[in-house]
Protein backbone atom coordinates (compact mmCIF):
# COMPACT_ATOMS: atom_id res chain seq x y z
CA UNK A 1 0.00 0.00 0.00
CA UNK A 2 1.59 3.36 -1.07
CA UNK A 3 1.12 7.05 0.76
CA UNK A 4 -0.72 7.72 -2.64
CA UNK A 5 -3.24 5.12 -2.38
CA UNK A 6 -5.04 3.24 -0.17
CA UNK A 7 -8.03 0.08 -0.47
CA UNK A 8 -10.40 0.38 2.26
CA UNK A 9 -12.56 -1.82 0.68
CA UNK A 10 -13.16 -5.61 -1.64
CA UNK A 11 -16.03 -6.96 -2.58
CA UNK A 12 -14.55 -9.89 -5.42
CA UNK A 13 -12.21 -8.58 -7.71
CA UNK A 14 -13.95 -4.45 -7.29
CA UNK A 15 -12.91 -2.43 -4.61
CA UNK A 16 -12.89 0.72 -2.86
CA UNK A 17 -10.55 3.17 -2.34
CA UNK A 18 -8.78 6.68 -1.21
CA UNK A 19 -6.63 8.52 -3.45
CA UNK A 20 -4.38 11.21 -2.54
CA UNK A 21 -3.28 14.00 -5.23
CA UNK A 22 -1.69 17.49 -4.54
CA UNK A 23 -5.32 19.37 -4.58
CA UNK A 24 -7.16 16.59 -2.34
CA UNK A 25 -8.46 12.88 -1.95
CA UNK A 26 -10.58 10.96 -4.15
CA UNK A 27 -12.95 8.82 -3.40
CA UNK A 28 -12.85 5.53 -5.63
CA UNK A 29 -13.82 4.00 -7.98
CA UNK A 30 -14.71 7.32 -9.45
CA UNK A 31 -15.74 8.71 -13.09
CA UNK A 32 -14.28 11.75 -14.61
CA UNK A 33 -15.76 14.00 -16.16
CA UNK A 34 -13.79 15.35 -19.38
CA UNK A 35 -12.83 18.73 -19.63
CA UNK A 36 -11.44 18.68 -23.23
CA UNK A 37 -10.08 22.06 -23.69
CA UNK A 38 -10.16 23.28 -20.13
CA UNK A 39 -13.58 23.17 -19.67
CA UNK A 40 -16.55 20.44 -19.19
CA UNK A 41 -18.47 21.85 -22.08
CA UNK A 42 -21.33 24.15 -21.49
CA UNK A 43 -21.02 23.69 -17.29
CA UNK A 44 -19.61 26.57 -14.92
CA UNK A 45 -17.02 24.53 -12.43
CA UNK A 46 -19.54 24.86 -9.47
CA UNK A 47 -22.11 23.30 -11.14
CA UNK A 48 -19.99 20.17 -12.33
CA UNK A 49 -18.57 19.93 -8.31
CA UNK A 50 -22.50 20.16 -6.98
CA UNK A 51 -22.90 16.88 -9.22
CA UNK A 52 -20.40 15.27 -7.27
CA UNK A 53 -17.34 15.57 -9.25
CA UNK A 54 -14.31 14.38 -7.34
CA UNK A 55 -11.60 14.88 -10.18
CA UNK A 56 -12.01 16.15 -14.15
CA UNK A 57 -9.65 15.34 -17.14
CA UNK A 58 -8.23 17.79 -19.53
CA UNK A 59 -6.58 17.06 -22.46
CA UNK A 60 -2.89 17.49 -23.17
CA UNK A 61 -3.08 17.58 -26.81
CA UNK A 62 -6.29 20.43 -27.63
CA UNK A 63 -4.48 22.77 -24.22
CA UNK A 64 -0.59 21.97 -26.28
CA UNK A 65 -1.84 23.77 -28.98
CA UNK A 66 -4.66 26.55 -27.48
CA UNK A 67 -3.80 27.98 -25.73
CA UNK A 68 -0.58 26.91 -25.30
CA UNK A 69 0.72 25.17 -22.03
CA UNK A 70 3.12 28.11 -21.18
CA UNK A 71 -0.01 30.63 -21.39
CA UNK A 72 -1.29 28.24 -18.66
CA UNK A 73 1.62 28.21 -16.33
CA UNK A 74 2.33 31.70 -16.59
CA UNK A 75 -1.04 32.07 -15.34
CA UNK A 76 -1.00 29.84 -12.66
CA UNK A 77 -1.45 26.38 -14.02
CA UNK A 78 -4.55 24.86 -15.17
CA UNK A 79 -6.64 24.66 -11.77
CA UNK A 80 -5.89 28.39 -11.42
CA UNK A 81 -6.44 28.95 -15.36
CA UNK A 82 -10.44 27.13 -15.49
CA UNK A 83 -11.08 28.09 -11.94
CA UNK A 84 -10.83 24.54 -10.35
CA UNK A 85 -9.49 24.03 -7.19
CA UNK A 86 -10.21 20.15 -7.10
CA UNK A 87 -7.73 17.12 -8.63
CA UNK A 88 -7.16 16.96 -12.41
CA UNK A 89 -5.82 14.41 -14.16
CA UNK A 90 -4.16 15.15 -17.83
CA UNK A 91 -4.04 12.45 -20.51
CA UNK A 92 -0.62 12.88 -22.61
CA UNK A 93 -2.03 13.75 -26.22
CA UNK A 94 -0.92 10.00 -27.53
CA UNK A 95 -4.70 9.28 -27.33
CA UNK A 96 -5.58 12.29 -29.79
CA UNK A 97 -2.64 12.35 -32.43
CA UNK A 98 -3.23 8.54 -32.47
CA UNK A 99 -7.11 8.26 -32.99
CA UNK A 100 -6.79 11.85 -35.49
CA UNK A 101 -4.81 9.11 -37.97
CA UNK A 102 -5.36 10.67 -41.00
CA UNK A 103 -3.17 13.57 -39.29
CA UNK A 104 -0.31 11.47 -38.58
CA UNK A 105 2.75 11.86 -40.90
CA UNK A 106 5.51 9.97 -38.95
CA UNK A 107 5.51 7.65 -35.71
CA UNK A 108 9.16 6.40 -34.75
CA UNK A 109 10.96 5.39 -31.61
CA UNK A 110 12.05 9.06 -31.44
CA UNK A 111 8.38 10.25 -31.50
CA UNK A 112 5.56 11.24 -33.20
CA UNK A 113 4.93 13.31 -36.04
CA UNK A 114 1.35 14.58 -36.91
CA UNK A 115 0.04 17.77 -38.28
CA UNK A 116 -2.43 19.61 -35.79
CA UNK A 117 -6.40 20.27 -35.83
CA UNK A 118 -6.15 23.53 -35.23
CA UNK A 119 -4.77 24.78 -38.66
CA UNK A 120 -2.76 21.56 -39.75
CA UNK A 121 0.61 22.60 -39.15
CA UNK A 122 3.45 20.10 -38.30
CA UNK A 123 3.63 19.20 -34.56
CA UNK A 124 5.94 16.59 -32.97
CA UNK A 125 5.13 14.94 -29.81
CA UNK A 126 7.89 12.83 -27.55
CA UNK A 127 7.96 11.32 -23.84
CA UNK A 128 10.03 14.44 -22.92
CA UNK A 129 7.61 16.98 -24.19
CA UNK A 130 4.46 15.14 -22.70
CA UNK A 131 6.05 15.62 -19.44
CA UNK A 132 6.91 19.27 -19.91
CA UNK A 133 3.21 19.83 -20.91
CA UNK A 134 1.72 18.11 -18.09
CA UNK A 135 4.62 19.91 -15.57
CA UNK A 136 3.67 23.49 -17.02
CA UNK A 137 -0.26 22.24 -16.86
CA UNK A 138 0.45 21.33 -13.32
CA UNK A 139 -2.28 18.51 -12.88
CA UNK A 140 -2.46 16.37 -10.33
CA UNK A 141 -1.81 13.25 -12.17
CA UNK A 142 0.25 13.33 -15.70
CA UNK A 143 -0.32 10.37 -17.91
CA UNK A 144 2.72 8.79 -19.97
CA UNK A 145 2.56 8.63 -23.80
CA UNK A 146 1.48 5.90 -25.23
CA UNK A 147 0.93 4.36 -29.32
CA UNK A 148 -2.52 3.52 -29.59
CA UNK A 149 -2.96 1.64 -32.40
CA UNK A 150 -6.58 0.77 -33.74
CA UNK A 151 -8.43 -2.68 -33.70
CA UNK A 152 -7.44 -4.98 -36.01
CA UNK A 153 -3.60 -4.06 -36.90
CA UNK A 154 -1.61 -6.53 -37.94
CA UNK A 155 0.14 -8.44 -34.91
CA UNK A 156 3.75 -6.60 -35.60
CA UNK A 157 2.13 -3.76 -35.59
CA UNK A 158 0.48 -4.00 -32.34
CA UNK A 159 3.73 -5.57 -30.77
CA UNK A 160 5.71 -2.85 -32.16
CA UNK A 161 3.45 -0.57 -30.32
CA UNK A 162 3.87 -2.38 -26.96
CA UNK A 163 7.51 -2.02 -27.46
CA UNK A 164 7.37 1.73 -28.25
CA UNK A 165 5.13 2.23 -25.22
CA UNK A 166 7.09 0.82 -22.84
CA UNK A 167 10.67 3.05 -23.91
CA UNK A 168 8.33 6.14 -24.03
CA UNK A 169 7.09 5.24 -20.71
CA UNK A 170 10.99 4.83 -19.44
CA UNK A 171 11.84 8.20 -20.87
CA UNK A 172 9.24 9.70 -19.56
CA UNK A 173 9.69 8.65 -15.76
CA UNK A 174 13.01 10.27 -16.38
CA UNK A 175 11.91 13.40 -17.24
CA UNK A 176 10.99 16.66 -14.59
CA UNK A 177 7.26 16.65 -13.79
CA UNK A 178 5.75 19.43 -11.22
CA UNK A 179 6.03 19.60 -7.82
CA UNK A 180 3.85 16.83 -6.21
CA UNK A 181 2.38 15.40 -9.45
CA UNK A 182 2.07 11.94 -9.77
CA UNK A 183 2.42 9.86 -12.92
CA UNK A 184 0.66 6.91 -14.54
CA UNK A 185 1.96 4.34 -16.92
CA UNK A 186 -0.54 2.98 -19.82
CA UNK A 187 -0.38 -0.88 -20.91
CA UNK A 188 -0.81 -1.36 -24.53
CA UNK A 189 -1.41 -5.06 -26.56
CA UNK A 190 -5.21 -4.70 -27.95
CA UNK A 191 -6.54 -7.77 -27.19
CA UNK A 192 -4.14 -10.08 -27.55
CA UNK A 193 -3.30 -12.08 -24.47
CA UNK A 194 0.67 -12.74 -24.68
CA UNK A 195 1.29 -9.20 -26.02
CA UNK A 196 -0.98 -7.39 -23.04
CA UNK A 197 0.64 -9.17 -20.78
CA UNK A 198 3.72 -8.59 -21.90
CA UNK A 199 2.69 -4.39 -21.62
CA UNK A 200 1.20 -4.66 -18.54
CA UNK A 201 3.89 -6.40 -16.91
CA UNK A 202 6.90 -3.91 -18.37
CA UNK A 203 4.50 -0.71 -17.45
CA UNK A 204 3.86 -2.44 -13.98
CA UNK A 205 7.89 -3.26 -13.52
CA UNK A 206 8.78 1.11 -14.51
CA UNK A 207 6.83 1.69 -10.87
CA UNK A 208 4.54 4.17 -11.61
CA UNK A 209 2.13 5.88 -9.02
CA UNK A 210 -0.56 4.06 -11.17
CA UNK A 211 -1.35 2.04 -14.15
CA UNK A 212 -4.15 2.82 -16.82
CA UNK A 213 -5.36 0.14 -19.20
CA UNK A 214 -4.97 2.19 -22.21
CA UNK A 215 -5.84 0.95 -26.36
CA UNK A 216 -9.13 -0.92 -25.23
CA UNK A 217 -12.77 0.32 -25.79
CA UNK A 218 -12.17 1.35 -29.11
CA UNK A 219 -14.10 -0.59 -31.50
CA UNK A 220 -13.09 -4.01 -30.75
CA UNK A 221 -15.25 -7.00 -29.52
CA UNK A 222 -16.76 -5.98 -25.80
CA UNK A 223 -17.11 -9.57 -24.45
CA UNK A 224 -13.52 -9.31 -24.99
CA UNK A 225 -13.05 -5.86 -23.96
CA UNK A 226 -13.91 -6.96 -20.62
CA UNK A 227 -12.41 -10.36 -20.63
CA UNK A 228 -9.37 -8.60 -21.06
CA UNK A 229 -9.43 -5.91 -18.77
CA UNK A 230 -10.28 -8.64 -16.19
CA UNK A 231 -7.30 -10.16 -16.46
CA UNK A 232 -5.26 -7.54 -17.06
CA UNK A 233 -6.58 -6.05 -14.36
CA UNK A 234 -5.20 -8.95 -11.97
CA UNK A 235 -1.35 -8.75 -13.15
CA UNK A 236 -1.35 -4.86 -11.68
CA UNK A 237 -0.25 -4.45 -8.51
CA UNK A 238 -3.08 -4.12 -5.88
CA UNK A 239 -1.47 -1.44 -3.92
CA UNK A 240 -1.97 1.62 -6.87
CA UNK A 241 -4.80 2.97 -8.48
CA UNK A 242 -5.87 1.44 -11.78
CA UNK A 243 -7.00 3.25 -14.86
CA UNK A 244 -9.39 2.60 -17.75
CA UNK A 245 -9.43 5.00 -20.30
CA UNK A 246 -12.29 5.94 -21.63
CA UNK A 247 -15.51 4.36 -20.35
CA UNK A 248 -18.56 5.43 -19.92
CA UNK A 249 -22.07 3.91 -20.33
CA UNK A 250 -23.96 1.95 -17.90
CA UNK A 251 -22.59 -1.78 -18.40
CA UNK A 252 -18.89 -0.68 -19.38
CA UNK A 253 -18.90 0.81 -16.21
CA UNK A 254 -20.28 -1.55 -13.75
CA UNK A 255 -17.87 -4.48 -15.70
CA UNK A 256 -14.71 -2.49 -15.69
CA UNK A 257 -15.78 -1.46 -11.87
CA UNK A 258 -16.45 -5.44 -11.41
CA UNK A 259 -12.65 -6.28 -12.73
CA UNK A 260 -11.02 -4.52 -10.06
CA UNK A 261 -10.79 -0.83 -12.16
CA UNK A 262 -10.82 2.17 -9.95
CA UNK A 263 -10.76 5.19 -12.49
CA UNK A 264 -12.53 5.78 -15.21
CA UNK A 265 -13.50 8.91 -17.80
CA UNK A 266 -15.22 9.46 -21.00
CA UNK A 267 -17.12 12.18 -22.86
CA UNK A 268 -20.24 10.10 -23.37
CA UNK A 269 -22.47 11.91 -21.03
CA UNK A 270 -21.45 15.47 -22.49
CA UNK A 271 -21.57 13.59 -26.22
CA UNK A 272 -25.15 12.23 -25.47
CA UNK A 273 -26.13 15.71 -24.12
CA UNK A 274 -25.54 17.55 -27.32
CA UNK A 275 -27.28 14.99 -29.47
CA UNK A 276 -30.46 15.63 -27.46
CA UNK A 277 -30.25 12.62 -25.41
CA UNK A 278 -30.98 11.85 -21.53
CA UNK A 279 -29.10 9.25 -20.17
CA UNK A 280 -31.60 6.98 -17.49
CA UNK A 281 -31.79 3.87 -15.77
CA UNK A 282 -34.20 2.56 -18.40
CA UNK A 283 -31.41 3.15 -21.39
CA UNK A 284 -31.22 6.35 -23.09
CA UNK A 285 -34.26 8.62 -24.10
CA UNK A 286 -33.84 10.99 -27.27
CA UNK A 287 -35.39 14.26 -25.80
CA UNK A 288 -36.42 14.65 -29.57
CA UNK A 289 -38.95 11.87 -29.87
CA UNK A 290 -42.71 13.47 -29.85
CA UNK A 291 -43.79 10.75 -27.02
CA UNK A 292 -42.33 13.78 -24.87
CA UNK A 293 -43.93 17.06 -25.96
CA UNK A 294 -46.60 16.70 -22.92
CA UNK A 295 -44.64 14.62 -20.49
CA UNK A 296 -44.78 17.06 -17.29
CA UNK A 297 -42.22 14.35 -15.61
CA UNK A 298 -38.22 14.67 -15.18
CA UNK A 299 -35.74 12.88 -17.38
CA UNK A 300 -35.61 10.20 -14.33
CA UNK A 301 -37.82 10.11 -11.55
CA UNK A 302 -35.60 9.84 -8.42
CA UNK A 303 -32.88 11.91 -9.70
CA UNK A 304 -31.43 14.88 -7.64
CA UNK A 305 -29.71 16.79 -10.69
CA UNK A 306 -30.67 20.68 -11.11
CA UNK A 307 -32.13 19.55 -14.48
CA UNK A 308 -34.83 16.49 -12.83
CA UNK A 309 -34.93 19.01 -9.49
CA UNK A 310 -37.02 21.86 -11.63
CA UNK A 311 -37.99 21.17 -15.28
CA UNK A 312 -40.29 18.38 -17.04
CA UNK A 313 -39.61 16.24 -20.15
CA UNK A 314 -41.55 18.51 -22.25
CA UNK A 315 -39.36 21.66 -21.21
CA UNK A 316 -36.71 20.31 -21.88
CA UNK A 317 -37.52 18.23 -25.29
CA UNK A 318 -38.96 21.72 -26.47
CA UNK A 319 -35.99 23.53 -25.46
CA UNK A 320 -33.61 20.77 -27.53
CA UNK A 321 -35.68 20.98 -30.78
CA UNK A 322 -35.09 25.09 -30.64
CA UNK A 323 -31.31 24.24 -29.67
CA UNK A 324 -31.42 26.39 -27.16
CA UNK A 325 -28.45 26.09 -25.18
CA UNK A 326 -30.21 26.34 -21.59
CA UNK A 327 -31.31 22.57 -22.89
CA UNK A 328 -27.81 21.35 -23.69
CA UNK A 329 -26.57 22.83 -20.08
CA UNK A 330 -29.92 20.78 -18.32
CA UNK A 331 -29.31 17.63 -20.38
CA UNK A 332 -24.97 17.39 -19.86
CA UNK A 333 -25.74 18.14 -15.85
CA UNK A 334 -28.28 15.18 -15.61
CA UNK A 335 -26.12 12.74 -17.90
CA UNK A 336 -23.17 13.58 -15.64
CA UNK A 337 -25.20 13.45 -12.02
CA UNK A 338 -26.31 9.85 -13.77
CA UNK A 339 -22.92 8.35 -14.06
CA UNK A 340 -21.87 9.82 -10.90
CA UNK A 341 -24.56 8.40 -9.17
CA UNK A 342 -24.10 5.02 -10.91
CA UNK A 343 -20.35 5.13 -9.37
CA UNK A 344 -21.07 6.49 -5.89
CA UNK A 345 -23.90 3.23 -5.89
CA UNK A 346 -20.94 1.13 -6.83
CA UNK A 347 -18.63 2.21 -4.06
CA UNK A 348 -21.26 2.23 -1.70
CA UNK A 349 -22.18 -1.40 -2.28
CA UNK A 350 -18.39 -2.08 -2.68
CA UNK A 351 -18.44 -1.52 1.05
CA UNK A 352 -21.57 -2.85 1.90
CA UNK A 353 -19.84 -6.38 0.15
CA UNK A 354 -22.82 -6.19 -2.15
CA UNK A 355 -21.56 -5.08 -5.30
CA UNK A 356 -22.92 -8.19 -7.48
CA UNK A 357 -26.68 -7.72 -6.38
CA UNK A 358 -25.99 -3.94 -7.53
CA UNK A 359 -24.74 -4.72 -10.58
CA UNK A 360 -27.36 -7.17 -11.60
CA UNK A 361 -30.42 -4.74 -10.42
CA UNK A 362 -29.24 -1.92 -12.19
CA UNK A 363 -28.30 -4.27 -15.57
CA UNK A 364 -31.74 -5.87 -15.33
CA UNK A 365 -33.82 -1.72 -14.95
CA UNK A 366 -31.73 -0.87 -18.01
CA UNK A 367 -32.43 -1.25 -21.90
CA UNK A 368 -29.61 -0.66 -23.54
CA UNK A 369 -26.66 -1.92 -22.75
CA UNK A 370 -23.35 -0.15 -24.71
CA UNK A 371 -23.04 3.10 -26.12
ZN1 LIG B 1 -31.45 14.31 -13.45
Amino acid sequence: MSATFAVTATDGAARAGLLRTAHGEVRTPVFMPVGTKGTVKTLHPDEVRDLGAQILLGNTYHLHFRPGSDVVRDLGGLHRFMSWAAPILTDSGGFQVFSLRDTIARVDDEGVTFNNVYDGSPAHFTPELAAEIQANLGSDIAMCLDQVPPPGVPRRTLEDAVRRTTEWARRQRDAPRADGQLRFGINQGGTDPELRRRSTEEIAGLDFDGNAIGGLGIGEDRDLTFETTRWAAELLPAGKPRYFMGIGDLEGILQVIEAGVDMFDCVLPTRTARTGSALTSEGRLNRRNARFARDGGPLQEGCDCPACARFSRAYIRHLVNQNELLGLRLLSLHNLRFLIELTDGARDAIAAGRFAPYKRERLERATWAHS
